[in-house]
């Protein structure tokens, strides 16, 4: 029998029983080719090697489509196509013309929403909740956000005037495939820049349907060129010499390389990288709305995002009380066909990742933390996680410092302020955290000292395109979003001369 959402929340050690009649969302509106060529000069051209890969639907293994694989042959038209675009049309395009072309991207994302959230579900695994509520609006949002600067770059920078760049390289991970192309593509358009985006090998068809939004927007050919493609593809784009600037989101690993591989040359870059951000839980806190947050901030998206919360901090005064209604709230969490709206957790992205999550929760283990599961049973096609928690954790532990980048939270406990703010700091990444507590003194006494891009307050994970975001140590370099997500696609010029 279904039941109603808006029954009271069960005890505490309640233990399931939460069955929903299914809810699935249909695949109508998607109508996929079998296959998907490059978009280069806004036509959809075939690889020069022929090679292609196929894009699997990670909640029922089944092959979607395929896609062509670009080599760097493929990459050099690409980039070709962006730099005449730019030479010859968008460099000139005027300021408040560039705006509309982005303002109808927007409008149109907005008419095909529907259809993008259920792809971006099918082909990456996500919950339809979060690409319908979260993912789609969020891209709509970003491209009408920076529509909006596309006239007003003279007042971004007072006393400077914004001089485009040239032709941006943009490579993006498999976690939220559109929004992160709205994020690379929308503020580069917005002050006169031309792209070639490359993205992820397992999430590429949400991204080429956006190819034929670019197309239906009438933009000027080679103003926006898409190469797919895996790793090599990523490196070739990168290492193009004829690119003025790189836009890398992914794992921090690569970053790294792909800052060495820049060394040297004046090639402007941006890297948002990995995260391990701590969820810190002070005993003043409202402890059924933070038992939420750390839901929301480790489960959402399978703990497929780089600025998860994916450590607990909880004062030890209400460890006890809160990790029995973690439990509790976990059993009631709903794993499953990431297309039913009933959904709380979807597919893990690919075999790859679920094997890279297994490994972690093995060596946590063999690390001595405990672990313990939701007794959710898993479906027995496709990649699947159950959410996970690791108690008894060390600060040394590899659970307490590495991305583990699925839904597995590792919880240690503080007893004072002071100690929070050291453990919170205590890993190589620093791209978010949360705070929790009554008292706003402490909110900004913690958020301060912590090194992260974003600290949110008694809430987590919310985003919005005024913002900027972006990571410190290992976590990246550079801004994205907000007026500050203008200034890695521009030179600011003062008079007499340029000033970076
Ligand atoms: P990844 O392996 O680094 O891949 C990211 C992108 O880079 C993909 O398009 C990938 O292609 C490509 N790539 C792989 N090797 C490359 C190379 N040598 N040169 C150039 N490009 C290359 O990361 P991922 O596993 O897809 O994504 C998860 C990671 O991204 C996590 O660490 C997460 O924290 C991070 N992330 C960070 C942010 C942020 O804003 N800070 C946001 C989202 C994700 P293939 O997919 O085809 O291999
Ligand atoms: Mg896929």
């Amino acid at each position: 029998m279904a039941k109603s959402r808006k029954k009271s929340p069960p005890p505490l050690n309640f233990k399931g029983n939460w069955d929903y009649a299914p809810a699935p969302e249909s695949t109508e509106p998607v109508q996929l080719k079998d296959h998907y060529e490059l978009f280069i000069d806004n036509k959809f051209v075939p690889a020069t090697s022929g090679n292609a890969f196929p894009s699997i639907n990670p909640a029922t293994e089944k092959t979607l489509a395929t896609v062509s694989e670009a080599n760097s042959k493929d990459v050099n038209r690409a980039v070709r196509a962006a730099r005449k675009a730019y030479e010859s049309v968008w460099s000139k395009t005027k300021p408040a013309e560039r705006g509309k072309y982005l303002f109808r991207i927007a409008r149109l994302i907005q008419e095909r929403s529907r259809e993008l959230a259920i792809l971006e579900s099918m082909d990456g695994g996500k919950p339809i909740r979060e690409s319908r509520d979260i993912d789609l609006p969020l891209v709509a949002a970003h491209f009408f956000y920076y529509a909006g600067w596309a006239d007003k770059l003279d007042y971004a920078f007072p006393g400077k005037t914004t001089v485009p760049l040239g032709v941006a390289a943009q490579v993006i991970p498999w976690n939220f495939p559109l929004l992160m192309a709205a994020w690379k593509i929308a503020p580069a358009l917005a002050t006169g820049n031309t792209v070639v985006l490359k993205p992820a090998e397992t999430t590429s068809l949400s991204v080429l349907k956006l190819a034929e939004i670019i197309q239906d927007a009438d933009l000027p050919p080679g103003v926006v060129n898409l190469v797919t493609g895996a790793g090599e593809t990523g490196d070739a784009l990168v290492r193009h010499k004829e690119i003025d600037k790189v836009a890398f989101t992914g794992s921090t690993e690569v970053g790294k390389n792909i800052r060495k591989a820049l060394a040297g040359t004046d090639k402007r870059f941006t890297l948002e990288l990995g995260g391990k951000a701590a969820n810190v839980i002070f005993e003043d806190a409202p402890i059924d709305q933070a038992v939420e947050g750390v839901i929301n901030g480790i489960f959402f998206n399978q703990g497929h995002v780089c600025c998860a919360g994916s450590r607990l901090l909880l004062q030890e005064s209400i460890a006890d009380l809160f990790l029995r209604k973690l439990k509790d709230r976990m059993e009631t969490l709903i794993v499953g066909d990431p297309l039913d709206k009933n959904t709380d957790i979807g597919a893990i992205n690919s075999k790859a990742q679920l094997k890279t999550i297994q490994k972690y929760i093995r060596i946590g283990e063999k690390e001595g933390a405990s672990l313990h599961q939701s007794s959710c049973s898993l479906p027995g096609k496709g990649y699947w996680c159950q959410p996970t928690l690791f108690l008894d954790v060390a600060q040394s532990h590899r659970v307490a410092t590495e991305e583990i980048f699925g839904p597995v939270l590792s919880v240690l406990t503080f007893r004072t302020v002071d100690e929070a703010i050291q453990m919170a700091n205590n890993v190589p990444y620093g791209l978010s955290g949360g705070v929790w507590t009554d008292k706003g003194s402490k909110i900004f006494r913690v958020g301060k000292k912590l090194r992260a891009g974003v600290v949110w307050a008694n809430t987590f994970n919310k985003f919005d395109p005024t913002s900027p975001f972006g990571g410190y140590k290992e976590s990246g370099m550079g801004r994205e979003g907000g007026l500050h997500g203008l200034l890695p696609y521009v030179d600011l010029k003062t008079t007499g001369g340029s000033s970076r």
